[in-house]
């Protein structure tokens, strides 16, 4: 068994015990994956990665059934959890932070959600979503003024947390 195998039980060992704690340290820290690793203890799917915020880097272990989203390295999260050591947190959420714009690739935290799913940082990015149709685009942002139609609308900008 490895040292860093050794290492995870203990943090998940730690883990169950976190939830009858209320004297633990908390803490939410917004940065970037990277080195996303997934194992299994005690048949539960679990998953290791740095978080890099600030230029301090934190290894996060997650259960996956805490994990709303999946996990890329190189993407933006928001973990909350509870810190095991300085440099280590036991996440009890990790959500996305901004999302990446579908078009032009950039990371942005207020940008225009499109119909299924898509995401654009601007309106330029949104309107190639269209295909270039900014009629349809500026027809469907349009729906949101009206009461009657805003709940079927499906493209708005909003700001992601
Ligand atoms: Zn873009």
């Amino acid at each position: 068994m490895t040292f860093s195998c050794i290492l995870k039980i203990i943090v998940l060992s730690l883990y169950q015990e976190i939830n009858t704690n209320t004297m633990e340290k908390t803490i939410t820290i917004q940065g970037i994956a990277s080195g996303i690793s997934t194992f299994y203890t005690q048949a539960k799917c679990c998953h290791a990665f740095t978080l890099t915020a600030n230029g301090k880097s934190y290894k996060v272990y997650v259960r996956d059934n805490d994990c709303e989203w999946d996990l890329n390295d190189g993407e933006h999260y928001t973990i909350s959890g509870i810190v095991i050591t300085d440099e280590m947190v036991v996440a009890t959420s990790v959500d996305r932070w901004g999302r990446i714009c579908d078009v032009c690739g950039k990371w942005h935290t207020e940008g225009y959600y499109v119909g299924e799913d898509e995401y654009a940082c601007s309106e330029e990015c949104a309107i190639k979503l269209y295909n270039g149709n900014e009629a349809a685009f500026r027809e469907d942002l349009a729906l949101l003024d009206d009461e009657e139609t805003a709940d079927a609308a499906v493209t708005y900008w909003t700001e992601w947390e």
